[in-house]
């Protein structure tokens, strides 16, 4: 499906991340990504950050070309979509912890709202923090996480994760943030012998499982996931290592 929508408001989360609030007729899943174009720019991938009826959002952080020039557009603007596309997340996996890492916070927040399950919000410090009233509104329990102890847990994501784990009784960890906290996040979950979806960024152009860009190993990540299980992951031999850029050329993430 594409169509265009008219942004009817624009939210400041934190300095460098905004979310766009818009009527779009489709039915979503948590999890589920849209393509945005941003006219006379680019299009690129964005995860829907909220569904209440027709209306979407999408949470976006500010870190080159085309995410900037999405900070300029305010109410009255109107974007492209296409879309949703991917999986999204199986919610009916027992009770699960949620977890969000930066503006991966936002991919997560419908599958939040849908369940009202306990949720960890990750960032560098409490200025990074998004969504947190958002997540308070319909979970009980709402932990933070940041690096430099300015809010909340002193320490990352993986960290406060194996707390809460070794506290509660949680069949899944649902998860989206950044590639390293992902990685450990499965780690963690290898050996604890718990079941997690990762819901995984790779260069997209297409978003609908067509121009190859996103592929890992037999998987395209636009149409066979973003959302991985554990076992799925196994199998996907760049998964923690690197990716590839624009051109396709593989850059290693150490
Ligand atoms: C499924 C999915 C969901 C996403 N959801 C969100 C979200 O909710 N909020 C958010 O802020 N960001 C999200 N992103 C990331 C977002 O798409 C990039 O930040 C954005 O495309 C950067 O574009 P740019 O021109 O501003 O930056 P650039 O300087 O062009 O790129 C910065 C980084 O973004 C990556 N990127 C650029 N274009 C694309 C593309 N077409 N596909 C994938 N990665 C790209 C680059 O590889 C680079 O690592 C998501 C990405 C994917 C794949």
């Amino acid at each position: 499906m594409s169509e265009t929508v008219v942004i009817k408001r624009v939210v400041d989360e934190a300095y460098d991340t905004k979310s766009f609030f818009f009527d779009l007729d489709a039915d979503v899943r948590p999890g589920q990504f849209l393509m945005v174009w941003i006219p006379g720019c680019d299009e690129i991938p964005m995860s829907v950050s909220s569904v209440d009826g027709r209306e979407k959002s999408i949470t976006v952080k500010a870190i080159g070309p085309a995410t900037r020039r999405l900070h300029e557009f305010e109410a009255g603007d109107r974007l492209g979509i296409r879309g949703p596309f991917g999986n999204g997340f199986d919610l009916s996996s027992g009770n699960v912890l949620i977890v969000g890492g930066g503006v991966g916070t936002a991919a997560v927040m419908p599958a939040v709202a849908a369940t009202g399950a306990d949720v960890i919000i990750a960032a560098r410090s409490d200025r990074d923090v998004i969504l947190k009233e958002v997540a308070e509104r319909h979970s009980k329990n709402v932990w933070i996480a940041t690096d430099d102890g300015s809010m909340g847990f002193h320490g990352n994501a993986v960290q406060l994760m194996r707390e809460k784990v070794s506290q509660h009784d949680y069949d899944c960890v649902i998860a989206c943030g950044p590639e390293v906290m992902l990685y450990f996040t499965y780690k963690a979950c290898e050996e604890l012998g718990l079941d997690c979806q990762l819901s995984l960024e790779r260069y997209m152009k297409c978003g609908a499982g067509v121009c190859g860009c996103c592929v890992m190993d037999d998987q395209r990540i636009c149409r066979d996931g973003p959302v991985f299980r554990r076992e799925q992951i196994a199998r996907l031999s760049d998964f923690g290592r690197g990716r590839r850029d624009a051109c396709g050329r593989f850059v290693s993430f150490r």
